[in-house]
């Protein structure tokens, strides 16, 4: 498999404060690539060092195996989608998307065609005489993206640029980019802080804190094992109790909760007995009303609401102990819950394999 782009201990400082620490990945040709962390966590840092705006203070970037130092941006098989597009309101659509074109001085004839086929391919074909404000956010986004791929990069980068848009739109333009990227083929880096456009688009997601990769895993690893408790806390909803681990070993542990609660779970890396635990259970890990099976952890919760939401309905309630923990616990459409009235009391529980300590 060839690799689009390698990254090695990549590492920005601004001062004495390091916002990219140490940094070390690869991307597959054609991959949907994201790197997902919260805001200020280095992302932008770290595709602006890809983009040749930022120099690196140590490590090494290589395109398509050619080492970038020294690479002035516009010199780079890379381009970037902004957050805010950054398209030329004054300019038409095809002017938009010819403009790299027109800097690189390529002969009009060849920039009329290029452009063309760009915006064939992102589904624009005819809108090229259109004005900007003409658009809808999810063709202007398409534009940017064309504006890019029209200078055929090795890799494309897009920081969040998703963020501006309203909700409904952002989640029909997750499924539009991705089938967009099978389409082109182009290597995509993508910088969300959003976890479910990263898990809903990628191929391989980073998850990123503090300027360091977590983890760098497909959708369905970094959601069923997270490496870290950050991960696991970061990717999906999920519930966290506390405590103490009793026992463990390679794969399992048993914990004791605050409230005195064993349960066995999943061990992740390096948990060790008679440390300090947190355990991690996930909203549709739930069983409501369990039967009581052997590997089956239950406690009793008084019910704080439930928000009815279709397929996502939650039940809010807290453990019937004197720690209260809140917790969200996902509802199954399958049944009805008429009785859950707020301050009753209900069983839950969770099997072995359905939750996880660190
Ligand atoms: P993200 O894109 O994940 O939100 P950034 O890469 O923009 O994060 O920023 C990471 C950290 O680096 C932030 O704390 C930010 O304040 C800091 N930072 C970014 N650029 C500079 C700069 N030019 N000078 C000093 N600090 C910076
Ligand atoms: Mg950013």
């Amino acid at each position: 498999m060839d690799t689009d782009l390698r990254v090695d201990e990549l590492l920005k400082r601004f001062g004495t404060f390091t916002a990219v620490d140490n940094v070390s990945f690869e991307v597959p040709q054609g991959r949907f690539f994201s790197i997902l962390g919260p805001s200020g966590c280095g992302k932008t840092t770290l595709l602006r060092m890809i983009a040749g705006f930022e120099t690196p203070t140590g490590g090494t970037i290589a395109i398509r195996g050619r080492d970038m130092a020294g690479i002035p941006p516009n010199r780079r098989p890379v381009n970037l989608v902004f957050q805010h597009l950054a398209l030329f309101p004054m300019m038409d659509v095809a002017e938009n998307v010819a403009f790299g074109l027109r800097r690189r001085r390529e002969r009009t004839p060849d920039i009329r065609r290029k452009v063309a086929e760009a915006l064939e391919r992102v589904d624009l074909g005819g809108f090229g005489d259109k004005r900007i404000d003409q658009l809808s956010g999810g063709q202007k986004q398409r534009v940017a993206i064309a504006r890019c791929l029209v200078l055929e990069p090795s890799v494309l980068l897009l920081d969040e640029p998703l963020g501006a848009l309203d909700l409904k739109l952002r989640e029909q333009m997750k499924v539009e980019l991705r089938a967009l990227q099978t389409k082109v083929g182009t290597t995509f880096v993508y910088i969300t802080h959003d976890q479910s456009e990263a898990l809903v688009m990628s191929d391989a997601v980073a998850v990123m804190n503090s300027g360091r990769f977590e983890q760098v895993d497909t959708p369905r690893n970094l959601y069923d094992n997270p490496a870290t408790p950050f991960v696991a806390g970061f990717v999906g909803d999920t519930n966290i109790l506390r405590g103490r681990v009793r026992e463990a070993d390679a794969d399992t542990a048993l914990v004791e909760t605050q409230s005195g609660l064993a349960c066995r779970c999943r061990a992740g890396a390096g948990v060790g007995s008679g440390e300090g635990a947190l355990l991690f259970v996930r909203p549709e890990a739930f069983i409501i009303e369990p039967d009581d099976t052997p590997d089956l952890t239950a406690i009793t919760v008084r019910v704080d609401s439930v928000l009815f939401d279709g397929a996502n309905s939650r039940l809010l309630a807290r453990a019937d102990d004197a720690t209260g923990t809140e917790l969200t616990i996902a509802l199954p459409q399958n049944r009805r819950f008429d009785h859950l009235v707020p301050g009753s009391r209900v069983r839950v529980g969770w099997h072995t394999q359905a939750a996880l300590c660190f």
